[in-house]
């Protein structure tokens, strides 16, 4: 039974999608369909929002793990994540049984939903999610325990994300806002078949989904320099598989650099703004039954 539910916008300060729709809740209230849910709609990092930055000092969305929550690092975020670790935690010992956190990628992700588990619960919303929403991507990130990453949403007993893209950081695209709101309302109403036991959730057919592998950087020369940018054929192709010996960068010395895995990836995060300074090209992928 999920009897408190909480929804973010604002982790990161210059996503706007989650932002805009946290907003418009409060003003306006939920769809009357999800009366018989308790739903906590908040903005987390108001002063990055008022910023229109990602974060002020350091990303609020890595400071969720217990020894950060433990720690007593001064960045404006560190001491945030420990007010909403009060708030809506703590962490491991919660109040809130399902937390919900939204976020924008510039990547051309589309409506994603961010698994990090791999149960019942999590199994179950990913296939309603898909049935509802046969567009959205799912991708499973379950290479460590829940309680591990240093995601906000692990604060809460159960937590996902929603990633919507591709936007520009600051703006506020009616497309994305939309697949955000559908996505939304999609994991909502499971959550309303979930407390009502519906038994229709135990015949939902297995879906598509993506499980996470790694970050691939950018080539570096000596000094730290790229050497190359993403290759045009995969800008924009995220969770489109990317074949051994097809070209992922272009060499700024007009060079090509192939995938060289044994079989095809699923890039994702393709040029992700926010992990320009991580030198992060993007992420890898299996594709697999969920
Ligand atoms: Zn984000």
């Amino acid at each position: 039974m999920l009897n408190t539910i909480t929804l973010t916008g604002g982790t990161h300060g210059n996503e706007t999608s989650g932002i805009q729709l946290i907003r418009d809740w409060l003003k306006f209230g939920l769809p009357s369909r999800f009366s018989s849910l308790n739903v906590d709609c908040s903005l987390a990092n108001t002063a990055a929002i008022a910023a229109n930055v990602r974060f002020l000092d350091e990303d609020l969305n890595r400071q969720f793990t217990t020894e950060r929550l433990a720690g007593d690092n001064p960045a404006r975020e560190a001491v945030l994540a420990k007010e909403l670790n009060q708030k809506f935690g703590p962490k491991g010992n919660t109040r809130t049984d399902f937390f919900i956190d939204i976020h924008n990628t510039t990547s051309n992700m589309g409506a994603t939903l961010i698994i990090l588990e791999n149960d019942d619960f999590n199994v179950k919303l990913a296939r309603f999610v898909k049935q509802a929403m046969p567009e959205a991507n799912i991708l499973v990130e379950d290479e460590k325990a829940f309680a591990d990453h240093g995601y906000l949403c692990t604060v809460g007993k159960k937590g996902v994300m929603i990633e919507v893209g591709a936007q520009p950081q600051g703006v506020l695209r009616e497309d994305v806002y939309q697949l955000t709101l559908t996505m939304a309302e999609a994991i909502l109403d499971f959550c309303v078949a979930w407390n009502n036991q519906d038994a229709a959730l135990n015949e939902l057919p297995s879906c598509e989904a993506f499980r996470l592998g790694y970050e691939l950087k950018f080539p570096l020369d000596e000094d730290g320099m790229r050497k190359a940018m993403i290759h045009h054929s995969i800008q924009d192709q995220d969770f489109i598989p990317l074949l051994p010996g097809a070209p992922m960068f272009r060499g700024f010395d007009g060079s090509d650099y192939v995938w060289d895995g044994e079989k095809e990836t699923y890039p994702h995060f393709v040029n992700e703004a926010a992990y320009h300074k991580l030198d992060v090209a993007f992420s890898t992928s299996d594709r697999i039954e969920f």
